[in-house]
């Protein structure tokens, strides 16, 4: 990138640029006066135009048990151009009983039902509670849900509990979301866990083995942004076509798209923000993509995979 269009890209650049005309004057004093341009100033940047320019389904979000919640959530929607956010509950709750993920789910329903306009709902579900799971599925349908939300830590994605919940899934044509974590450490070991964490939850590697079990299942590999080794989870999904990364997270590495651009292709990707709303529209903004590129990541790439199963937003 050259330095014009660098300096283009925002607040960044504009201090870049004041930068540089201070280290201008410090090495040649004497000719500061005459050489600066002292009335152009740093190129304007109308930072809320460009992100108002693309339509936006936030493919990962999710709303709370609090008074504020969706009504905060579709705050941060409204002011950043997000026309739908595909929220869920998700199950945090051991063991994650069929009573409890059907009153998470009512939330969600709730939700969606007040605010049709802008929220997309994601059900949840435990699939060792087969058949209770399945009937979950088919009452969170009926309440016009489109897939699953961000499945959680009781199963790992690729357990043989899941085959038959998967399958329906598939049958459905609905995108499978679930949240994954790297899990690599210093010198890529495997970290160990001492409790905090649930020994099920899935990692990229789980996720590999159950895009190859099921190459006609679509995956969603939730939040390259949440702090894990992104470049390891995209090196490891090229060659998979059927696992889709969110963009999601408040860790965000200079990079990171463009990184997973390179390696899963530009339609591989889904913005999402998991709620950091902000940090996930700069980094597709900021990214090195073209403005096409950024339709499609932002847009295009979820809402073609809702239009196979009838659930695409016009
Ligand atoms: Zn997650």
């Amino acid at each position: 990138m050259n330095r014009r269009k660098f300096v283009t890209r925002g607040t960044a650049g504009m201090a870049a640029m004041l930068v540089s005309s201070a280290s201008i004057g410090k090495s040649a004093p004497g000719i500061r006066e005459a050489a600066a341009p002292v009335t152009s100033g740093p190129q304007r940047y109308d930072l809320m135009k460009e992100v108002m320019k693309y339509r936006k389904i936030d493919t990962h979000a999710h709303i709370y048990w609090t008074d504020d919640s969706p009504e905060t959530q579709l705050d941060y929607g409204r002011r950043l151009g997000i026309e739908k956010q595909v929220i869920s509950r998700y199950l945090d709750v051991m063991p994650g009983t069929p009573d409890q993920f059907r009153k998470f789910n009512d939330l969600t329903i709730k939700a969606i039902k007040k605010y049709p306009d802008h929220l997309l709902g994601g059900f949840v579900l435990n699939p060792v509670y087969k058949q209770e799971s399945l009937d979950e599925i088919k009452r969170c349908t009926d309440a016009g849900m489109i897939g699953t939300g961000e499945l959680y830590y009781q199963v790992k994605i690729n357990d043989p509990k899941y085959f038959p919940i998967i399958e329906k899934l598939i049958d459905l044509k609905m995108i499978i979301h679930s949240h994954g974590e790297c899990q690599l450490g210093v010198g890529g070991y495997r970290m160990k866990y001492n409790g905090y964490k649930q020994p099920n939850t899935s990692i990229p590697e789980d996720f590999v083995d159950i895009a190859r079990r099921y190459p006609e299942g679509i995956f969603q590999y939730a939040h390259i942004g949440m702090g894990g080794d992104w470049e390891y989870e995209c090196k490891l999904f090229r060659d998979y076509p059927n696992i889709y990364v969110d963009t999601s997270g408040s860790n965000n590495a200079e990079n990171m798209i463009d990184f997973a651009v390179s390696h899963l292709g530009e339609d591989r990707l889904f913005f999402a923000s998991d709620n950091s709303y902000y940090q996930s529209v700069g980094k597709i903004l900021a990214a090195n993509l073209t403005e096409r590129q950024k339709q499609k990541i932002f847009f295009d790439n979820y809402n073609n995979l809702l239009k196979k199963g009838g659930r695409g937003v016009d």
